[in-house]
């Protein structure tokens, strides 16, 4: 479960302050499927940010399966976020010079799984993305959308029980991007994956439990 109480995010730029999020209280249940909608400026990603446990909230607090994350440390965050955490992004973030097997094993090297187990995993992984066939390209081999399941099954290395999606179909032609959702929402169905993604496309609505909206850093 995912629970954020009171939670206030302030950046601060230069002299200026914006305030990113303003008094966010949200509980999130195990195998929900959430979608946070809201513009551009909205608060989407810091919002995801803070639930991945990337950045502190300025006030306020984020609960990961009931431990109170400003009660951990530094090693303590790491270690939360490297087991029970995966994230996606707009931007896939795969590294260019390795393959798709060799960008999934990454998260799984960290953690220091032994090589062949790591290659079984990754290996099955691409598969469950559709990608069982191209375990060997380079990322400028593989399509956006390939590219992007690349990425899921990445996120799935350490088998988190949370998935963070920011804009995941954001740079994606319709097809590949309804692809990409469908992945999503099956490993909500099948494997009970709690997601939170966020969108500011009202397309993506269906796939949802819940929708929540959120404005000017306030959910309405
Ligand atoms: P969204 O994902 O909905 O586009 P963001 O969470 O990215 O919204 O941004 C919310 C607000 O916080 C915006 O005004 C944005 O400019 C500001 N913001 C986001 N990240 C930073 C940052 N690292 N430093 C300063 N301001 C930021
Ligand atoms: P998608 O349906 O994911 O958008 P595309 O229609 O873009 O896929 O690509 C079709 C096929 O062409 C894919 O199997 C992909 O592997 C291959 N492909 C796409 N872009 C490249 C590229 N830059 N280099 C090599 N192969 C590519």
């Amino acid at each position: 479960m995912i629970e954020l109480i009171d939670v206030y995010k302030v950046y601060k730029v230069g002299l200026h302050e914006v305030t990113a999020l303003r008094g966010i209280n949200l509980k999130i249940e195990d195998g929900e499927f959430v979608i946070v909608m809201g513009p551009s400026g909205s608060g989407k990603s810091t919002l995801l940010y803070l639930m991945g446990c990337l950045d502190k909230p300025t006030r306020g607090e984020v609960l990961i399966d009931g431990l109170n994350t400003s009660q951990l440390n530094d090693k303590q965050l790491t270690e939360l976020r490297r087991d029970k955490i995966g994230f996606i992004f707009q931007q896939y973030y795969l590294i260019p010079t390795l393959t798709a097997l060799e960008n999934v094993e990454l998260p799984m090297v960290f953690k220091g799984i032994p090589k062949v187990e790591r290659v079984k995993r990754a290996k099955e992984l691409l598969s469950l993305v559709g990608l069982g066939d191209k375990l060997n390209r380079k990322p400028n081999e593989l399509s956006g959308g390939e590219q992007q399941r690349v990425a899921i099954a990445r996120a799935l290395a350490n088998g988190p029980s949370i998935l963070l999606c920011d804009e995941p179909t954001g740079n994606l032609d319709t097809k590949s991007g309804r692809v990409v959702m469908d992945i999503i929402k099956r490993l909500n169905d099948e494997r009970g994956v709690t997601v939170v993604l966020a969108t500011h496309d009202p397309s993506l609505k269906v796939y949802a439990d819940r929708v929540i909206t959120i404005r000017d850093g306030a959910i309405c």
